[in-house]
């Protein structure tokens, strides 16, 4: 912008002064023009009276100094002349300049010489007598009269040229300093040319619209942030060839890694073929799902196609962490496997009992041994479909059961009562004792969790042995404790115990009715209790179950 302005401020300058140039030599060469016919004029008069007076003495006498004076008779014939023989000159008559002076007493004329050069004035007068004086000289012509004045004007237009650069380089610099140092962040407030004010008010209207603009956006993208990043669900957001866009937090998690996975291409994050497949056909238009083996984790990915024009233009990839699906499916099918496996035992027990009673094999004294077994399977069997029972109705939703309040040392002393019949049979001393602790709980599952951990006690002691039941009540939760002195469980089972079916030793377990499911029942009604439950044991010494419920 600098370099037009200075080039037009410069062009025009230059045009002026030419312009001004040739206006001011055309009129004093019209100046001087009419100067010198003037004075060629007076000269003429002076030597028209000269020749009146003295005739050709004064002619042949006067010094012409550049002058050039012809006497001409009224006929045109040349009487006298300064500079050449009169005699040998032709006749004059047609002269334009004399032909003027004999209709009107003075008469001038002019010529150029072939080059241009210089130019000739005449003058003539007519004398008294009827003759006329004819005076001449050289004069300058405009182009002699230019190139006399080439240098001089060369010199000066250059002059002018420089010193119109120099002005207009700092006129152009001046002009646009106050646009260079416009502020256009805040454009109102800029005093400048009141030219540019209605562009600066609309580069603030649309100072004021980008700004809104860029505020929805930023909150679109807070909100989008803020959906996303509080979703569990893995989210990322791929441009076509695969490059990450957006990745929430679960999915940077997921993915092992963070959010300067942002503008990298997902394959350096995630080498796995699995991934690789997944958006390939994802690229290709097709919606893919695939299941991502981590560790111990596992992932499911589902990658959908962005179609815009019919052209993939992105990729959708979802992350679902199905680590805690697949493990409870797993649980299922063990669980079903022991299932169908521990049924299998009493009734296969039961079934063959009976065919060799059908079959006339059993001696009458040995009948009622058979049936015994019969019947001791048969019960294993319910014990076993009672227990099943329940932990499946504990898998099906107890969450949504109401709460109660139940006072623990209650429910501790139902269950002490109950069992202490069995407990007197095994020869274990059964005690409760505590504080009433009113808790909010399901009674059905709270029963179960002191039955279970009771039996367990007098089941797996000693004769002379004891279990305690104390209840506690402390200010953050209220503890149920359940300790007795029995054969305790060896260090490497204390972990797997509550697992469904284990048992630390079968054959003892099954022996004096185990099912191996009962800390199994414990651990999942503690569980939807809110409830912890710690078990600590010394072989040959006892076991101490502590159940812990915190107040809400
Ligand atoms: P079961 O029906 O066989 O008792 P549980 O799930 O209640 O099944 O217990 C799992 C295993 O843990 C039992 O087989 C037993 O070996 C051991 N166990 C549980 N409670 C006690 C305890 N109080 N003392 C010693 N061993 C125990």
């Amino acid at each position: 912008m600098t370099k037009r302005i200075f080039r037009s401020i410069f062009l025009v300058a230059l045009a002026v002064l030419l312009v001004c140039t040739v206006l001011i030599m055309s009129i004093l060469y019209g100046y001087f023009n009419d100067e010198q016919h003037a004075q060629l004029r007076a000269q003429t008069d002076l030597a028209a009276q000269a020749v009146d007076a003295l005739g050709e003495t004064y002619l042949s006498q006067v010094r012409t100094d550049g002058y050039r004076l012809t006497w001409i008779a009224a006929d045109g014939t040349v009487l006298y002349d300064t500079d050449a023989n009169a005699g040998r000159m032709e006749n004059h008559l047609n002269r334009e300049e004399v032909q003027e002076a004999l209709r009107s007493g003075y008469g001038s004329s002019e010529h150029y010489s072939d080059t241009l050069m210089t130019r000739m004035l005449y003058a003539a007068e007519v004398l008294s007598d009827g003759t006329i004086i004819r005076v001449s000289a050289e004069q300058q012509s405009m182009v002699s009269f230019i190139v006399r004045m080439l240098v001089p004007l060369i010199v000066m237009l250059a002059a002018a040229a420089l010193l119109s650069g120099l002005l207009a380089s700092r006129l152009s610099r001046r002009i646009v300093k106050p646009l260079n140092e416009l502020d256009l962040d805040h454009p109102l407030e800029n005093d400048t040319y009141e030219e540019i004010a209605p562009l600066l008010g609309r580069i603030e209207h649309q100072h004021r619209e980008i700004e809104n603009q860029m505020a929805q956006l930023q909150q679109k993208q807070d909100e989008f942030s803020a959906v996303t990043s509080s979703m569990s669900e893995g989210l990322a957001l791929l441009n076509a060839g695969g490059v990450v866009l957006s990745i929430n937090q679960s999915a940077a998690r997921l993915l092992g890694t963070d959010q300067s996975a942002v503008g990298r291409d997902i394959l350096t994050v995630n080498r796995s073929l699995t991934v690789q497949d997944l958006l390939l056909k994802a690229q290709s238009g097709e919606h893919a799902e695939a299941t991502l083996p981590d560790g111990d984790s596992e992932y499911q990915l589902v990658a959908s196609p962005v179609l815009s024009g019919g052209q993939v233009s992105g990729v959708v990839l979802l992350i679902f962490d199905i680590t805690e699906k697949s493990r409870a499916e797993q649980l299922r099918r063990e669980f079903s496997a022991n299932v169908s496996h521990e049924l299998k035992t009493p009734l296969h027990s039961i079934s063959g009992c009976a065919e060799i009673i059908r079959n006339g094999l059993v001696k009458e004294a040995d009948l009622p041994q058979f049936i015994d077994q019969i019947y001791s399977e048969a019960q294993r069997l319910i014990t076993l479909v009672d227990d099943i029972i329940r932990l499946s109705s504990l898998d099906e939703g107890a969450e949504d059961v109401p709460r109660e309040p139940v006072d623990l040392l209650d429910c501790a002393r139902e269950v002490t009562d109950r069992l202490s019949a069995y407990a007197q049979q095994q020869q274990v001393t059964l005690r409760c004792s505590g504080d009433p602790a009113v808790i909010q709980a399901i009674p059905r599952l709270l029963g179960e969790i002191v039955y279970n951990l009771c039996d367990n006690g007098i089941k797996y002691n000693v004769p002379g042995g004891s279990v305690d039941v104390t209840v506690t009540q402390a200010a953050h939760e209220s503890v149920l404790r359940v300790r007795d002195t029995g054969i305790g469980i060896p260090k490497e089972h204390q972990n797997r115990v509550f697992e469904r079916f284990y048992r630390v030793d079968k054959s003892h377990s099954k022996e004096i009715g185990g099912t191996g499911l009962g800390l199994s029942i414990v651990k999942h009604a503690a569980l939807v209790l809110g409830a912890t439950v710690e078990l600590d044991s010394v072989p040959g010494k006892g076991t101490t179950v502590t159940v812990r419920f915190p107040h809400p």
